[in-house]
């Protein structure tokens, strides 16, 4: 095999001693292993999030035992528990104060769907007003879910660039301007 075409295949084994590889690859899988939670716990999805955090599933093999509570500092926002809209300008800015890139993941039935409060007070859905990533089902979601869904956006961060991201972002933004558009009744 050729040199050049060793260098078009990132990832690929030269020898037992050697791997060729991208700077983006090495820099994305390093990224992917540094993802620093900003947990938006309201209810009990949170507790959840305590139990995975701890020793016995060990969030830290994954590289994310780093809770953060200022945004500037995390990388994804975890959506655990119900959020009323009240609460989904408050969220809504806290999103936009996160590091590019940016991620969310949206854990358990309230934060998804509203979970059982199909209520004039509570969001229906996180994605009403924040492009979702990670979609973690359950009421509540076992912790061996919630790190299902970190590994997920692992490999989502480790094979997206950044324009992508960017790109990915906005249509869903767009998406969300879309169905949020005020119906004007003549
Ligand atoms: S999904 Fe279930 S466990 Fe999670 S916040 Fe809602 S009611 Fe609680």
């Amino acid at each position: 095999m050729g040199l050049n075409e060793i260098l078009s295949k990132p990832g690929q084994m030269l020898g037992d001693m050697a791997q060729v590889s991208t700077l983006d690859a090495v820099v994305n899988w390093g990224k992917s292993y540094s993802l620093w939670p900003y947990p938006f716990a309201t209810a009990c999805c949170g507790i959840e999030f305590m139990g995975t955090a701890c020793s016995d599933n060990d969030i830290a093999r994954f590289g994310a035992e780093r809770p953060s509570f200022s945004p500037r500092q995390s990388d994804m926002i975890l959506v655990l528990g119900t959020v009323t809209y009240k609460m989904a300008p408050v969220l809504r800015e806290i999103y936009d104060q996160l590091c590019e890139p940016k991620y969310v993941i949206s854990v358990g039935a309230c934060a998804s769907s509203g979970g059982m409060f199909d209520t004039y007070g509570v969001v229906q859905g996180v994605d009403r007003f924040l492009p979702v990533d990670i979609y973690v089902p359950g009421c509540p979601p076992r912790p061996e879910a919630i790190m299902d869904a970190l590994i997920k956006l692992q490999q989502k961060v480790q094979t997206q660039g950044l324009e992508a991201r960017r790109q990915e972002v906005m249509r869903k933004i767009d998406e969300i301007n879309e169905k949020n558009r005020p119906v004007i009744v003549r």
